[in-house]
């Protein structure tokens, strides 16, 4: 997978893509990233990327030019690649949308700034726009970080042990079961007995039972549109019985 990322602060990935599972990705050339400096592609005296908003109002708005000649300077490196803005008025960025983007061959990834970028920009080259969510960060930077990290994860041998992205959150709809790793008391709380019974078939269930309830409690809004079997029903009405009072 190949992302390219057009923005004008470079400086800003360095250290996020030099740690960790980004940094062995690219090591293992499972990914590549390239920073492209949309300020390169300022051909003016004074490299200016941004002007007054026309019709008025406050801040300032990417200029078409500069963005437009740095999207074709990349397609042209990368014709497969498909061209992602980041914006809060994208698609929220999901589990779903993850794997999809897993699947393609590249993305060029276009950060905005200021009141963000010229419409024509999405009129002439954007195929997808991605949200981070219902707010407003300062510019696409955080945001494109957010998507390489979450699709990386997703590609095959990214991760130490694969098994561990099919167990994460959201991987079959529910939220994760709860994790503990030694000493087994802490602070006056022990980790639950059935983790320490060396038992896997009891453990596979409390897990289970653990991610039905966790999703059923913080997110009901998941677990609705979860296809559960006999064994999930099961294994939630336990839960109701145990706690008193309905789980879902
Ligand atoms: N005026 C714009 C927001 C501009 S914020 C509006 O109201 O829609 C500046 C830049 O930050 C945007 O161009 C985008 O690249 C990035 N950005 C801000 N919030 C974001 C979010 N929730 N998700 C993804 N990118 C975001």
């Amino acid at each position: 997978m190949i992302f390219d990322i057009l923005t004008l602060f470079p400086g800003m990935f360095r250290g996020p893509f030099d740690e960790s599972i980004i940094r062995r990705a690219r090591e293992k050339q499972l990914i590549d990233i390239s920073l492209h400096n949309i300020r390169d592609y300022a051909l003016d005296r004074h490299q200016v990327t941004d002007d007054a908003p026309y019709g008025g109002g406050a801040g300032m708005v990417m200029k078409v030019e500069p963005l437009s000649a740095c999207i074709q300077a990349v397609k042209t490196l990368r014709p497969a690649s498909t061209v992602v803005m980041t914006s809060p008025q994208g698609r929220p960025l999901s589990h779903g949308v993850a794997q999809e983007l897993s699947r393609r061959q590249g993305m060029i990834i276009i950060c905005g700034r200021y009141e963000g970028v010229d419409e024509r920009i999405r009129d002439l080259y954007v195929e997808d726009d991605i949200s981070l969510g219902d707010f407003v960060l300062s510019g696409g930077e955080i945001a494109a970080m957010a998507i390489v990290d979450a699709v990386t994860r997703l590609i095959p041998g990214a991760l130490g042990c694969d098994e561990s992205a099919a167990t994460d959150s959201f991987c079959d709809g529910l939220l994760e079961y709860p994790q503990y790793t030694r000493p087994p008391e802490f602070m006056g709380l022990s980790v639950p007995e059935i983790l320490l019974s060396g038992n896997h078939e009891l453990i596979r269930k409390w897990r289970r039972a653990q991610s039905l309830g966790k999703t059923a409690r913080l997110r009901p809004d998941l677990l609705a549109k979860v296809a559960l079997n006999d064994e999930d029903r099961r294994l939630l009405k336990g839960l109701e019985q145990e706690h008193g009072s309905a789980v879902r």
